[in-house]
């Protein structure tokens, strides 16, 4: 890089803040100057990642962990030095439960990502009736499909399982993660490995078996990666968030909140002749940034919007729906639950007839949650088909939540205290074919606008580690764009 170059990242969530975190990172080993901006439409930094840290506890209004064994994430926190701080889930919460006919089943052992792995305990599980586990058995000898074509995840798994298996165990597990309907979410896109395990093994369940024994040889693996599936940090994710912000500030990184991106245009060409950055960022208040490169890091509609009068094929990024999702946390004092509490939580199929959609027994999965004596537990409202909740007043939702904890666990407490998180549009749900929509805008993008890059979670992966993986990707190619 001749010249300081000017890099806009807009966005200043987990996606943007890493990319930010790794063009700082190759511009100070190759030792050359650059000036980086982060621009954030609300008053904080972090995007979705936010903890209240209250009387003790500490509770997530919006991711709580992350997939220990996507590595960018512990990466990331070994680069900030806060590796130390990283927590795994408790082990004695093991259990997680299904409900099914408004009663608890225990998820069976050897299940894993809704995949049954090991026969006994999916033989005996009262979840799926005989007929439905001997159709998903069925999937040892099914002949693999032969095309490669995109299907959805829940054609896949009602070809490969039965439709028991795929709306008692399956569905609820996997479509949580995209509060999605599994009909609608592409394969290829939100499980790729399933797919590779039908192509290389014919059967999921053989896949499925081999992918474990592999996971299981882990010696170069970091003892905390190994002992535990989900990681957090004892003061909470959004120590992460906290972490990147003081590295990027101490670097003399720009980091604008309050500053709210209206367009991405072309510069036009320049009136004395004099050589300028390539594009201009347009605020909303009517001042334009120059930059030679930009990261979007946002949602892809917001994306749409930017560039809607500069990137015609932008408005094909509208095809990639957003769900609107809600959490309600309590607290309680321990004594006044009766229930064990004795697993992480439980997850609710579509056909069940509860507001919750899934509930977790934070306190018990997470030991640095809630202090001594006290009890954390959060509900997931709204999902792909079911989002008006989401959408109604506190007191309306807390009652729902309420009801069916009262039906469901016998809670009748009043909560220490409460609050619902509200998340509108949050939850990208990968259309069939996504990966080739992505692929095909991109490509127009990088011949339209050269150096303008689109990550975040509306694209490769919603969760935190993809969105660190996405971000240092694009840090990566901005970097080597700039350097042409
Ligand atoms: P965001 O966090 O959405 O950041 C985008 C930023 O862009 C926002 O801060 C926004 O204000 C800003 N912005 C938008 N428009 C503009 C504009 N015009 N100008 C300037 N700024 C703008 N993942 C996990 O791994 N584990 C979990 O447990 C988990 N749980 C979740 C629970 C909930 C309730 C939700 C909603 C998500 C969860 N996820 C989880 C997913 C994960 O949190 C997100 O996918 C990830 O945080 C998204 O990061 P991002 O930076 O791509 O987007």
């Amino acid at each position: 890089m001749g010249d300081s170059k000017k890099i806009v990242i807009i966005g200043g969530g987990i996606t943007g803040l890493s990319a930010a975190f790794y063009l700082d990172k190759l511009a100070e080993v190759s030792g050359t100057k650059h000036q980086i901006t982060v621009l954030e439409q609300s008053d904080q930094l972090g995007g979705k990642i936010q903890t209240i840290r209250k009387d003790g506890f500490v509770i997530e209004k919006g991711p709580d962990s992350f997939l220990s064994r996507k590595l960018p994430a512990y990466e990331l926190a070994k680069e900030l030095g806060i590796e130390g701080e990283l927590v795994g889930t408790n082990p004695a919460a093991k259990k997680t439960y299904i409900l099914h006919k408004g009663r608890f089943h225990r998820m069976p052992q050897g299940l894993n990502l809704g995949i049954p792995t090991e026969i006994s305990p999916f033989a005996t599980t009262g979840l799926i009736s005989p007929a439905g586990k001997l159709r998903a058995l069925m999937d040892i000898v099914l002949p693999k499909k032969q095309e490669d074509k995109d299907e959805s995840l829940g054609h896949f798994l009602h070809r490969r399982l039965g439709k028991e298996v795929l709306e008692r165990v399956a569905e609820p597990l996997l479509a949580g993660i995209y509060a999605g309907d599994t009909y609608k979410l592409s394969l290829k896109a939100t499980f790729p490995q399933f797919r590779q395990m039908e192509q290389r093994h014919r059967s999921l369940i053989l896949g499925m078996k081999a992918s474990m024994a592999k996971a299981g040889q882990t010696e170069n693996l970091p003892d905390i990666v190994k002992q535990s599936r989900f990681l957090s940090f004892r003061n909470g994710l959004q120590t992460l968030v906290d972490h990147l912000v003081a590295d990027l500030q101490k670097n003399d990184i720009q980091l604008l909140t309050k500053t709210k991106v209206q367009s991405v245009t072309h510069a036009g060409p320049s009136p004395d002749g004099v050589k300028k950055s390539p594009f201009q960022v347009i605020l909303d208040g009517g001042e334009s940034i120059p930059a030679d490169s930009i990261i979007l890091a946002l949602p892809t509609k917001a994306i749409s919007n930017l560039l809607s009068s500069t990137f015609p094929m932008a408005e094909e990024l509208e095809k990639i729906q957003y769900v609107s999702v809600a959490n309600v946390i309590m607290t309680f004092n321990r004594e006044d639950i009766q229930h064990s509490l004795d697993g992480s939580g439980f997850v609710v199929p579509r056909k069940e007839k509860t507001s919750i959609t899934a509930c977790t027994w934070t306190s018990s999965k997470w030991g640095h949650t809630a202090p001594d004596g006290k009890v954390v537990i959060r509900c997931y409202v709204g999902r792909s088909g079911d989002e008006e909740i989401a959408a109604e007043d506190d007191d309306v939702i807390i009652a729902r939540v309420q009801k069916d904890l009262e039906n469901l666990m016998g809670i009748k407490a009043t909560p220490l205290f409460y609050a619902v998180n509200r998340w509108p549009n949050s939850m990208p749900q990968y259309p069939v074919g996504h990966l080739e929509l992505v692929e095909k805008v991109r490509k127009e993008l990088s011949a339209y606008m050269p150096g303008v890059y689109m990550v975040g979670a509306g694209f490769g992966g919603v969760g935190v580690p993809d969105c660190i993986r996405q971000g240092k990707g694009a840090a990566q190619q901005a970097y080597a764009h700039l350097l042409k």
